[in-house]
């Protein structure tokens, strides 16, 4: 049997009808190449965007589990147009969604994750020559119901088949050629950064970084499966993620990312009845991925896109608390994660270039973290892109 191939293909990949014929036409070619190939499809442009926005304008509190089968639907569309299209070619394809490829994710709705991948029906198809393609984002939970993977989703989609099928490689495209050390719509002088290590990227998804979505790592991870970011238009460029790298080949400097928007709350501790909070806390689902009990204080930072109804639930916790819309910009890379000396280099920029220091400070083994206000959210990280990416100051722990 020849080898499997997962190819992923982002939104602005299959955005209209003529980029998802190219599409085809790529897909085709790794199917000539020789390869057993999977495909998986996010959903077409800005379609999840306008479908949330679509629930929104109905209630501010959409059901997630209704959320769900609307969002689900985006990358069904694409699976089907992308299979009819293939098809056109005169190559044999078929589609699936998440739960018939055997995709099960626990039982919270919007933000579910992969428990276990049964790909049943996807190695008999191939089996039988065709070409596979499937709905990214999505799965089904053990309840069966439809659940959804979390913005970003479809990474993880192929990453987790990928493992289970024992494929080859896993090679996600999109509009940009790989990773970079910094949004380059934000930073102009991003550059490319060809290896990355999977623990950097995990932690530069997780900050913010939105090329690849953080689960997806974690999966990659796992399995050892080399993961590919490449341009859908072809170009020489990519990113490899794998594990180890020889230490000529392995990029030394670090990536900047931005986490936002943020819902940051603080409150007195002596305020609330903690017990009853944290409660409170699990019965919504509000994990937040950052928050702080301090002796006098509590601060509690929530990412916007992984709550659809955030104001609601937080509205019900009666808290009296400050409310500020925050972005997180870091420096990750485990050479300066945790260095005293790259966050005083790092502090000292910022507060050149925001005239203030910035309004949180943390460190983390593989990152320095700092909240800033949104307005200043670009200006903070072309500071940082500029100070540990161009000009690089000497970053080795303990090199002073
Ligand atoms: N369509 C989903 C989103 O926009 C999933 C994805 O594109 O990976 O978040
Ligand atoms: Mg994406």
């Amino acid at each position: 049997m020849s080898a499997i191939l997962v190819q992923k293909y982002g939104g602005s990949s299959v955005a209209d009808t003529e980029r998802l014929l190219q599409v085809a036409d790529r897909v085709v070619a790794a199917k000539q190449r020789g390869f057993q190939v999977v495909v998986v499809v996010s959903a077409m442009g800005d379609t999840t965007n306008r479908l949330m926005q679509r629930a929104r304008e109905i209630t501010p509190e959409p059901p997630r589990r209704e959320l769900d089968m609307l969002l689900s639907a985006g990358e069904r569309v694409s699976m089907a147009l992308l299979s009819m299209a293939v098809q056109a070619r005169g190559y044999e394809a078929i589609s699936f969604t998440g739960s018939q490829s055997g995709i099960l994710t626990n039982d919270r709705h919007f933000e579910a994750q992969i428990i276990e991948v049964r790909p049943i029906r996807i190695q008999d198809e191939l089996a039988r020559g065709k070409i596979v393609i499937v709905a990214g984002f999505q799965g089904m939970s053990y309840k069966r119901e439809i659940t959804t993977l979390g913005r970003g989703g479809s990474d993880t989609t192929a990453v987790a088949l990928a493992g289970a099928l024992g494929a080859e490689a896993c090679e996600i495209y999109s509009d940009v050629d790989g990773v970079y050390d910094a949004d380059p719509r934000v930073v102009l002088e991003a550059r490319r950064m060809e290896n990355l290590r999977y623990e950097d990227m995990e932690e530069m998804s997780r900050m913010g970084a939105k090329v690849l979505h953080a689960e997806a790592i974690r999966f990659a991870r796992e399995h050892g499966i080399a993961l590919y970011a490449k341009a859908t238009s072809g170009g020489e460029g990519y990113t490899l993620i794998r594990r180890d790298f020889a230490p000529e080949d392995t990029t030394v400097r670090p990536a900047i990312t931005c986490l936002r928007p943020l819902c940051w709350l603080s409150f007195p501790r002596a305020q609330i009845n903690e017990e009853t909070l944290q409660a409170q806390l699990a019965e919504y689902g509000l994990d937040s991925s950052m928050s702080f009990w301090g002796k006098e204080r509590v601060e509690l930072a929530f990412w916007r896109d992984a709550y659809p109804e955030l104001d609601v639930a937080v509205q019900r916790l009666n808290l009296q608390a400050d409310i500020e819309e925050v972005a997180v910009v870091s420096v990750v890379g485990s050479q300066a994660g945790g260095s005293a000396q790259a966050l005083a280099h790092a502090s000292q920029a910022l507060r050149a270039s925001m005239g203030a220091a910035p309004w949180r400070i943390w460190t983390a083994p593989l990152r320095l973290s700092f909240a800033v206000p949104l307005a200043q959210a670009n200006d903070a990280q072309r500071a940082l892109h500029r100070l540990f990416c161009v000009d690089g100051p000497p970053l080795v722990k303990g090199d002073i």
